[in-house]
């Protein structure tokens, strides 16, 4: 059997160190290069178990420091900055780049990969929410694909295989509601960080656990969802399913439902990233369908969880719409991160910024990433005003 090699940037996250896991029991697997942002200590226990001939990080500083850090006779090549996650991702004799890079950090990757033709095993759903009109087309121009990671797009990719587009009567996205699901906005107003940072059913990086907590995650997932299937944002539906045991479902025109069942384990669509059109005996848990006792499901409240109506709307919208959503979302959640806004406040001000925001019709990542800083820029302003009353 030929080895196969992979790719993993944003190994030390949580999606990174999943992927590792995964690698370690498929047979005839290899990791070329691997990447965190700052760190270092993290990036370098982990080169030491795999030994890829490159890495990269951040900056030279973060270099410098992972150096120290590598054991003797280990000396790979240290790629950084930007470019250097970009040099990263298309690398030549590599089968599969994972991207699990979180924020719009990861969208020049995703297009280096896809200028490739690779394989993208694509956990960095801002890549299609920012750059979805530039990533998809230039993936058919090169024979390149994506396999989506995000649970959702993973079940409804494999749901989808084999069928007609005008089979398809609506694409149904599940979500767990988060740690707040049933609370009224006037209980929102009470909520701490650790409350938000408390997500009952998956243990992710910070930034997407309080996007679960919001609904921003599945209001960038609907995104994630048109440009990845195709499918116009009529025909992505979402709804609350408390116990994360269907990962998504689709509707035929017929009224069949299909859904895919899982363990809510990522490790599940992170093996089918690497492997597929194959399939490998399970590196987690099976899920036991007669301990299953309930499977709830509800409409999502858009009242008390604006985000997703916001993101509905900015999709719809395009023309930097998606790229405001998102660059404020950001820039909110960190400073949500930091205690400097309260819960509401987060949605709150990514509304500001998209009433603020004039269309433009983007072409390039350039001009793409031009709009993410200035949106941040603002965005960062805005909050200064805000939280020094
Ligand atoms: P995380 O915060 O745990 O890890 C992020 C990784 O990216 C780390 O390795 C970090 O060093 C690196 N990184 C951070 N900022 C960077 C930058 N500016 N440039 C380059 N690298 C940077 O995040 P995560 O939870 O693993 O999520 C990663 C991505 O996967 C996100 O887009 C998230 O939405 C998506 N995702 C995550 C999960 C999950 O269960 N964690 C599920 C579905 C989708
Ligand atoms: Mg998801």
């Amino acid at each position: 059997m030929t080895i196969k090699k992979a790719t993993i940037l944003g190994a030390t996250g949580s999606i990174g160190i999943q992927a590792l896991e995964v690698i370690e029991k498929l047979e005839n697997w290899e990791i070329a290069g691997m990447s965190c942002f700052q760190n270092v200590e993290s990036l370098a226990d982990q080169a030491a178990r795999f030994r890829p001939p490159r890495l990269a990080v951040a900056d030279s500083a973060a270099a410098s420091s992972l150096k120290k850090n590598l054991p003797a006779g280990y000396q790979p090549d240290i790629l950084t900055g930007s470019a250097g996650y970009e040099e990263l991702a298309a690398l030549p004799d590599v089968d599969v780049v994972l991207n699990a890079i979180v924020g719009a950090a990861g969208l020049k990757p995703s297009l280096a990969a896809a200028r490739l033709g690779k394989r993208l095993a694509l956990a960095n759903k801002e890549s299609l929410v920012i750059g979805g009109r530039i990533l998809m087309p230039l993936l058919r121009d090169t024979g390149g694909e994506i396999i989506p990671v995000d649970s959702e797009h993973n079940a409804i990719f494999q749901l989808l295989e084999g069928r007609q587009q005008e089979e398809i009567e609506n694409l149904i996205l599940t979500a767990s509601g988060g740690p707040f699901r049933g609370y009224s906005t006037a209980s929102l107003e009470k909520v701490t960080l650790e409350d938000a940072l408390d997500h009952p059913n998956w243990d992710m990086g910070s930034k997407i656990t309080i996007d679960s907590a919001t609904l921003m995650n599945k209001g960038l997932e609907v995104i994630e969802a048109h440009w990845l299937f195709g499918f116009s944002y009529d025909k992505i539906k979402v709804v609350v399913h408390p116990q994360s045991i269907i990962h998504s479902l689709i509707e035929l025109i017929d009224g069949s439902l299909l859904a895919e069942l899982g363990q809510p384990d990522m490790k599940i669509p992170i093996q089918h990233a690497f492997t597929h059109p194959n399939r490998q005996n399970a590196v987690s848990d099976k899920l036991a369908l007669t301990e299953i006792t309930d499977l709830t499901f509800q409409e999502p409240d858009t009242e008390s969880f604006p985000a997703l109506k916001l993101a509905f709307q900015a999709g719809r919208q395009g023309q930097g719409y998606p790229v405001v959503l998102n660059a404020s979302n950001e820039v909110a959640v960190s400073a949500f991160l930091q205690k400097r806004i309260a819960f509401l406040e987060i949605s709150y001000i990514i509304e500001e910024m998209l009433e603020k925001h004039q269309p433009v019709d983007l072409k390039e990542s350039d001009e793409i990433l031009e709009l993410d800083r200035q949106t941040r820029r603002k965005t960062k302003e805005f909050i200064d005003k805000i939280s020094d009353k």
